[in-house]
């Protein structure tokens, strides 16, 4: 597996690859990996012929009091797993190669960005989008992999696409979970032995919500309130937010098809999300 860290080497190395008539996948990461971010890659991998990883812990989606230089990192392992999934190039860059000291350009989007983790985060998904979009830009992938672990992530990125027509194909892939039900995050590395355990909350009230969902309750109201109610049992657990919204990330008050339940809690000072979708 190559390991390419300049704007440059990626381009003759997709060059090359096009040359011989090759799809190009692609996987945004920010490292650390694990089997969720592994099923986007063996995705890719069987999907396309040529599959490129970023990994790059993006500044500019970390506002100043978050957890940029605490964020978990392990090159050596990743390379690793990604071999393991038979991943063709992995693409590191330094911020500095990614980012102009003087750049003047950012991508910013409008209302799905403001609602659910952007209220709690507003300079998040500007800066996604910017490093999304710069990826786009210089690997030109024909099909780009997202977890729906990141469900307003995954709806942002689609809208971008197609309000800038980028030409790539943007596949979601469903949420990997721990044996126990906690989805697989590079953040759960933060969690002590009780958080761990208290962290449980998130899955198990996706588990009552869906629940709920499937006997046929249609009101959003009634069942946030049982899935609020159970994660406030747990003490350890501070609720930002417990929503349910549409495809453009506004507030419903009927449960349809489509519509996502996302909610993100802290466990400690650790800010955990989790979702489904109906
Ligand atoms: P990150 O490294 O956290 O920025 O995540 C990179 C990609 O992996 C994003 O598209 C995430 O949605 C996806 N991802 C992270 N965790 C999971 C998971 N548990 N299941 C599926 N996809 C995930």
């Amino acid at each position: 597996m190559k390991i390419l860290t300049t704007v440059k080497e990626v381009r003759e190395y997709v060059k090359n690859q096009r040359m011989q008539g090759k799809t190009i996948g692609l996987v945004p990461t920010m490292g650390y990996l694990h089997e969720g971010h592994a099923s986007l890659v063996k995705k890719s991998v069987a999907e396309c012929d040529v599959t490129i990883v970023s990994i790059f812990v993006n500044p500019t989606q970390f506002a100043p009091n978050e957890d940029f230089e605490a964020y978990p990192r392990d090159l050596e392992h990743d390379v690793a797993l990604l071999t393991e999934c038979g991943a063709d190039c992995v693409f590191h860059p330094e911020a500095s190669e990614m980012y102009f000291a003087d750049a003047t350009t950012t991508i910013v989007p409008d209302v799905l960005s403001k609602n659910l983790c952007g209220k709690t985060r507003p300079i998040h998904f500007g800066g996604v989008c910017t490093v999304v979009g710069k990826l786009f830009n210089i690997v030109t992938p024909d099909k780009a992999f997202f977890g729906q672990k990141d469900a307003q992530q995954l709806a942002i990125i689609k809208r971008m696409v197609r309000d800038l027509n980028f030409g790539v194909e943007i596949i979601g892939c469903p949420i990997i979970r721990e044996e126990d039900g906690l989805a697989k995050s590079s953040r759960n590395t933060y969690l002590n032995a009780e958080e761990r355990k208290a962290a449980l909350c998130l899955s198990e009230a996706v588990k009552i919500g869906m629940e709920m969902v499937e006997k046929g309750e249609k009101s959003t109201k009634v069942i946030l309130s049982a899935m609020i109610e159970h994660i406030k049992k747990e003490p350890l657990a501070k609720i930002d937010y417990v929503q349910a919204v549409d495809g453009s990330m506004q507030d419903v008050e009927e449960a349809e098809k489509d519509t996502l339940f996302a909610m993100a809690v802290y466990i400690g000072k650790t800010r955990l999300i989790d979702n489904f979708m109906v």
